[in-house]
């Protein structure tokens, strides 16, 4: 809930998809003024662009006057088997992103958009931002990753008291089978339809889609840059907790390797990295050197430290730069709440690297994604792009007594023999302890989430 109507989305369209089965028409609730509800609600969060609805769901059960009611006031029916809502509605807001191109809002009424919608819509609109309301009947209990400007109970939604205009007609409405693919234009047509012998027939002899058709999964995991992206500066947190550099590798050439796998797909904007570690046996010449920033840390803490950065960096940047983000750990989906919402609200792409491809699909999207080892092993592009790159502006970190120098040799007497250092360094365990305790109970719920919940795994095709 961060932004306010912006200019920008005011007088823009708004759709709506509403499923019926969640959030039902109140009894004795005319139908007549769902339309009125939800348009002056929106008008008087500043929002007067021109509204779409459709109402998702079994309409078998739907009484006429209510479809007239809808009908009349411009809610499109669509007709859908009730296990296949999810699947259908989904489809048609991924059709509907493809003709209609932001600035624009999304509104969905329903309760299954954390469970069943977010994981993919999420992606998209890493992609492709539009302005996102939610509605639901019952509040969710996890964590919607999905950045939205508004959301409402759906019965406060339509509880909301107004002078209310008269109810006006509107015309463009239709009602739809989505198990035949007809639609029609009056209440009287779809319903002889919906209890007509071919319509059961339809029913019977086609399999129900139950499962949400995730469009970004077959999405690539490299792409070529986009031109604006392609000099957009590139800011990489490198976690070295998780991916070291190799026994025997020259750490001068980590950052040429770094960029010339950038170069490789077309990404020229400035490099600059910082790497997180205990640095008391980094071979801290060499990475200075190369212009790397070094920051002492402790492990399992280091995530903190990296994701004040990240929200540094981004104060830094303003929402519409095209800049990249790049985080190289094994862990990334400790800090992904925040990446995720950084990238859903700004002009930022994402890139990754890690020492272990992850067992699932993020519902972070990347633009570029690396093994780490193999990024090392392909080396810098040419062996003589090596020595210009050297830079004296590399800066020494430490994240424990935020203390910094421009000066390696300061660095390293702070870090092996400074008395201060030395106690915050013993302070650290302890909190780090539950840290990672906490961090493993984390992925431990997430693993069974996956394994041992999800329906998906206990359904036959
Ligand atoms: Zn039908
Ligand atoms: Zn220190």
């Amino acid at each position: 809930m961060r932004m306010k109507a912006r200019a920008e989305y005011a007088t823009a369209k708004i759709a709506v998809w509403w499923d019926m089965k969640d959030c039902p028409i109140p009894e004795g609730y005319e139908a007549g003024r769902i339309r009125q509800s939800i348009e002056g609600e929106l008008k008087e969060k500043g929002y007067s662009g021109p509204v779409s609805i459709t109402a998702y769901g079994d309409q078998t059960q739907t009484p006429v006057h209510i479809l007239q009611g809808l009908f009349s006031t411009g809610v499109s029916v669509a007709h859908t088997r009730s296990e296949s809502t999810n699947h259908l509605m989904y489809r048609d807001i991924v059709e509907w992103r493809d003709e209609n191109p932001p600035p624009a809002t999304m509104m969905i009424i329903s309760d299954q958009v954390v469970n069943h919608l977010s994981w993919d819509l999420v992606r998209l609109q890493q992609r492709t931002l539009y302005n996102l309301f939610l509605a639901y009947s019952i509040m969710p209990e996890a964590f919607i990753i999905l950045s939205r400007s508004e959301e409402w109970c759906w019965k406060e939604l339509l509880k909301i008291k107004r002078s209310a205009p008269p109810l006006v007609v509107v015309q463009g409405a239709k009602f739809y089978c989505k198990s035949c693919n007809f639609d029609f234009q009056s209440p009287k047509k779809f319903t002889k339809h919906l209890s007509s012998y071919e319509h059961a027939r339809e029913e019977a002899v086609t399999t129900a889609y139950k499962k949400v058709l995730r469009v970004t999964e077959d999405w690539g995991r490299n792409y070529k840059a986009t031109p604006e992206f392609a000099t957009a500066k590139i800011q990489v947190w490198w976690d070295m907790f998780d991916c070291p550099i190799p026994q025997g590798y020259d750490a001068c050439l980590v950052r040429p390797s770094i960029e010339a796998a950038f170069k490789e797909l077309g990404y020229n904007g400035p490099v600059s990295i910082t790497a997180y570690g205990d640095h008391k046996h980094t071979p801290l010449q060499a990475l200075s050197s190369t212009g790397v920033h070094v920051a002492h840390t402790v492990r399992g803490v280091e995530y903190t430290h990296m994701y004040e950065d990240v929200k540094d960096w981004h104060d830094d940047n303003p929402p519409q730069t095209a800049a990249i983000m790049m985080v190289i750990s094994d862990s990334v989906e400790i800090i992904s709440t925040g990446l995720v919402d950084l990238l859903q609200e700004n002009n930022y792409n994402l890139f990754l690297a890690y020492s272990f491809r992850p067992y699932k699909m993020s519902y972070l999207l990347t633009s570029a994604e690396w093994l780490w080892e193999s990024l090392l092993a392909a080396g810098p592009l040419k062996k003589h792009s090596l020595l210009h790159k050297c830079s004296s502006t590399a800066m020494f970190y430490c994240n424990l007594c935020c203390f910094d120098t421009k000066r390696i040799d300061n660095f390293r007497a702070h870090i092996l023999s400074d008395e201060k250092h030395a106690q915050e360094e013993k302070r650290i365990p302890a909190h780090r302890n539950s840290t990672s305790q906490y961090n493993r109970r984390c992925r431990v719920a997430e693993y069974d989430r996956h394994h041992l919940l999800d329906p998906r795994h206990s359904e036959i095709d």
